[in-house]
């Protein structure tokens, strides 16, 4: 059996952050680290260079932490005050470390540069803490606290990186045993994230190992599931049941497992059955074109894409009816399906994807922003999906590419049955 999984908490450092000029980048890097060893991080925080409120945030992180990990602020600079606030809420001086020191001299040595005396600072540690090799300049280290372990990083990411994989991450799995947290995702379209927590609810709420959460966006929900065991086979052996369970509840509303993308699953089935495809966008613009591209190797079934954003270019351009556009409107179900048929006409394809619709802010044709027309056309059938999208244009878009695939999807599927 894994122990108890420790607790961690992870800290930036640095008065940017907190103004918003860099992302915390390393916090997410950390985390994603630490995932992979089972230690589950509870806590994130970010604070100033202020020595008192480092302080402060340390003593905190210890009181409800095993393993508290901290980047920046390890600088040779004055505002680089981590090890003397670290050293503070620990209840140790700083204590230099000839040996640091010494490998730190030796950097300016090595490039013939005059080092200022200030550099010498990075080489004072709370008393007892181990030293963490430089990578750069900035040595890192870590220090045991009423069994918390603090490990002090640079904020620069890379070294940050390196330190984590070479010293953080062996000493925590010492520490916790081995255990190993492994995710896996559902992929859904056109479900909404209700309709999907509602559709599992029952095997979610008998459900700990693995845990279950839900993400939505663009269209699609995902189920993730999350399980902690002592190595990653058996971490997905305790997932498979549940994966099972849930993929056999939604049928054909889960999207087949491999791919992490509702592109990367249509591609998938398009090159299994050995069918080319083309496409014509409206609304989309070319993102369309732009998913189905994304992985390598994107030529050996996919064509090409139109992009017929003015009415003109739908009728000139893919060939559609001027008599559908009269009747129905760019916008229309109608419309969609001549798109479909005019990409694969063109190119000369087994399969024709569409979008139409408007994206707003403004309403078109007198139709509401959101009102969204996908169409397929394969080998000869064709149907047309009306979706409503949500949130901004970007969403709006990424709505209309994942219901355009997914409708060929179950086309294609549907066929082969
Ligand atoms: P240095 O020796 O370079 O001064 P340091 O440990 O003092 O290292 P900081 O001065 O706090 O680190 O940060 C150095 C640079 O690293 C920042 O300018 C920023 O680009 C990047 N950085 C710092 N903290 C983070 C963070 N939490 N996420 C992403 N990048 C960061
Ligand atoms: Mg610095």
């Amino acid at each position: 059996m894994w122990r108890l999984a420790l607790r961690a908490e992870v800290i930036g450092v640095g008065t940017e952050l907190l103004l918003g000029q860099i992302a915390n980048t390393n916090a997410r890097e950390i985390s994603t680290a630490l995932a992979t060893i089972g230690v589950d991080v509870l806590w994130h925080g970010a604070v100033g260079d202020n020595l008192e409120r480092i302080e402060k945030a340390v003593r905190t992180a210890i009181d409800r932490s095993d393993a508290v990990v901290i980047t920046g602020g390890l600088g040779p600079t004055s505002d680089d005050i981590t090890a003397a606030a670290v050293a503070a809420a620990v209840d140790r001086s700083l204590v230099r470390d000839e040996r640091l020191a010494g490998l730190i001299r030796g950097f300016f040595e090595a490039r013939g540069r005059e080092m200022p005396e200030s550099n010498l600072k990075q080489a004072d540690l709370p008393e007892g803490a181990t030293p963490i090799e430089p990578e750069g300049t900035a040595p890192g280290f870590f220090v045991e606290h009423e069994d918390t372990l603090v490990f002090c990083l640079p904020g620069v990411p890379w070294e940050m990186e390196a330190m984590l994989e070479k010293t953080v991450l062996p000493t925590l799995r010492a520490r916790s045993g081995e255990a190993v947290t492994v995710s896996r995702h559902v992929l859904t379209v056109g479900l909404g994230e209700s309709a999907l927590a509602q559709a599992i609810a029952d095997i979610v709420e008998a459900q700990t190992n693995p845990t279950i959460a839900f993400l939505a966006g663009g269209g699609t929900a995902r189920v993730r599931l999350t399980a902690k065991a002592e190595t990653t086979p058996e971490a997905e052996a305790l997932i498979q049941p549940v994966e099972a369970a849930i993929r056999a509840r939604l049928g054909r509303a889960a999207l087949e497992p491999g791919e992490d993308s509702v592109g990367g699953v249509f591609s998938s089935i398009a090159r299994g059955n050995n069918l080319t495809v083309a496409t014509a966008e409206s609304l989309t613009g070319g993102l369309l074109g732009a998913h189905l591209t994304e992985a390598e190797g994107a030529s050996d079934f996919f064509a090409g894409s139109l992009v017929c954003y003015s009415t003109e270019a739908k009728r000139e351009v893919a060939g559609v009816d001027p008599a559908i556009l009269e009747a129905h409107g760019a916008v229309s179900a109608e419309c969609a399906v001549a798109l479909a048929e005019g990409a694969a006409r063109v190119y000369g394809t087994d399969v024709g994807l569409s979008t139409t619709g408007v994206a707003g802010p403004a309403r078109q044709e007198g139709k509401e922003p959101g009102t969204i027309f996908v169409a397929a056309w394969v080998r000869g059938r064709s149907e047309a999906r009306r979706v409503q999208g949500y949130g901004n244009r970007a969403n709006m878009r990424l709505v209309a590419v994942n219901s355009a695939l997914d409708l060929a999807r179950r086309m294609i599927l549907d066929a082969n049955r």
